[in-house]
């Protein structure tokens, strides 16, 4: 996108092209302007339109420009701490409340998926959290023992089952979630654009919106060629915000996530790995993340960005990485890179933010937006219907919090990744 092949990389080579959309002119009136097309965004955008409320989504870039289109496409239930740990961080009313949200994600992501009949690649497989060392197979069976005790179907694999479900002999144990299952990111998000469009909305590209004030009653956001007029304005725009919302920027400390793609492998090789179609990722500090998309092909991902010296020493990581997880791989060519930026928390959890009245705002996701994003984006579309009031959402409201040393810490995970990733010293 924008000319940059390591923007959205293979997903963009294999998505079905976006829905066709036209830069804002003009002045519009709508009930809701939203900021942003990524899952966020789009999912507000078509449960407002399913509702008969009419919603303009105002997108700087293209559909799934931001995280959205450059994701893994692991559509995960959980996110990454513990269900336990969103009780103790939330408090019993909100941890139950993201619990039960959170449980059932994939569900609404595949549900959204059969019902516009999006063609993304879904498999519905499950997940798998493979236990890299001693200290990560003891996490996913406390991670297991917690879902399990609130029934959800999780279950932990020994070390000849996830050989079996992954096609790697580097792992001695793995955590099963048949909940979860795969996507291929992009051609969901532009998927969602589609059907938010056929349910009434409308969807702006390449218009960065500039500025937002209050013009009596209504909210007015403005771009270069044009403005819109909303009494709602929904600010989704995650770790892509832009300078022009400095309070959102300024909480987010951003992890940069990248991905290698091999060329469609081989018939027989291909059978080997995550021959069920499986998405999976480890317990390592500085985790790898691995899958198939549709045509063979093998991605595997980790932290770091690809540029400057990042590109060569990932790029060689992902190399090595395959050749140590599927020995049978052989030698191979890599055909795709990309990577993207993760907005962190120090407790891994989004934020909601209501800095006026009727503006709301939903960002850091933390790695995990593909089904959170979407079930979010129903429960704001249900907030700003009038059907769920704001002390019965799923977060309680934050004021935006200026993450400390943000700066020093994004360098120290940018050259931390690089480090973690050179060659071992023999
Ligand atoms: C490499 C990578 C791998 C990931 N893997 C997974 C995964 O496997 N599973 C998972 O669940 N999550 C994953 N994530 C996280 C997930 O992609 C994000 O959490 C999710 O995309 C957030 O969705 P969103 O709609 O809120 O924001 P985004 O998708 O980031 O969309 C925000 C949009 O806002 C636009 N924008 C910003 N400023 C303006 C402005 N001023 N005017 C107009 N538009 C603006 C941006 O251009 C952007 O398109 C991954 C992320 C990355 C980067």
């Amino acid at each position: 996108m924008l000319n940059d092949r390591r923007s959205h990389g293979l997903w963009e080579r294999t998505a079905p092209p976006a829905p066709a959309t036209e830069r804002l002119t003009g002045d519009l009136v709508a009930d809701v302007a939203i900021v942003g097309a990524g899952y966020t965004g789009l999912c507000t955008a078509l449960y407002l339109a399913e509702r008969g409320l009419g919603a303009v989504v105002i997108e700087a870039a293209e559909i799934g420009f931001g995280a959205a289109g450059r994701s893994t496409g692991l559509v995960n239930a959980g996110l990454w701490v513990m269900p336990s740990a969103l009780k103790e961080t939330l408090g019993p009313l909100y941890g139950d409340r993201w619990l039960n949200l959170l449980r059932d994600s994939p569900r609404t992501v595949f549900e959204i998926i059969d019902k516009h009949n999006l063609p993304c690649e879904l498999k519905r497989a499950g997940t798998i959290h493979c236990g890299a060392d001693k200290k990560g197979v003891a996490e996913i069976a406390e991670r297991a023992r917690q879902w399990q005790a609130l029934d959800a179907p999780v279950q932990i694999l020994d070390a000849n089952e996830t050989r079996a479900k992954t096609g790697s002999s580097a792992f001695p144990a793995g955590l099963l979630d048949l909940r979860a299952g795969t996507i291929q990111p992009l051609a969901y998000v532009r998927g969602l654009a589609g059907a938010a469009i056929a349910a009434g909305a409308t969807v702006f590209t390449a218009s960065p919106v500039e500025h937002i004030a209050r013009e009596g009653r209504l909210w007015r956001l403005g771009t270069q060629g044009g403005t819109v007029r909303a009494k709602w304005a929904v600010l989704s725009t995650d770790t892509y915000t832009s300078r022009i919302f400095p309070d959102l920027r300024g909480e987010q400390v951003v992890l940069p996530v990248f991905h290698v793609g091999t060329v469609p492998l081989s018939h027989s090789i291909r059978a080997t790995i995550l021959p069920e179609g499986h998405g999976a990722w480890d317990t390592r500090t500085v985790p790898t993340a691995f899958r198939t998309d549709d045509a063979g092909r093998l991605i595997v991902g980790s932290v770091g960005a690809l540029r400057g010296a990042g590109t060569v020493i990932h790029r060689n990581w992902g190399r090595r990485r395959i050749r140590a997880l599927f020995p049978q791989v052989g030698e191979v060519e890599l055909e795709h890179e990309w990577y993207g930026r993760i907005g962190m928390t120090n407790d891994h959890l989004p934020r909601l933010h209501v800095p006026a009245e009727n503006m709301i705002a939903l960002t850091r996701f933390n790695g995990r937006g593909i089904a959170p994003g979407t079930v979010f984006g129903r429960e704001l579309a249900r907030h700003i219907s009038g059907e769920l009031r704001l002390d019965g959402m799923f977060l309680p409201v934050s004021p935006a919090q200026s993450a400390p040393f943000r700066a020093i810490r994004e360098g120290y995970y940018e050259l931390g990744a690089q480090i973690a990733h050179l060659p071992p010293v023999r």
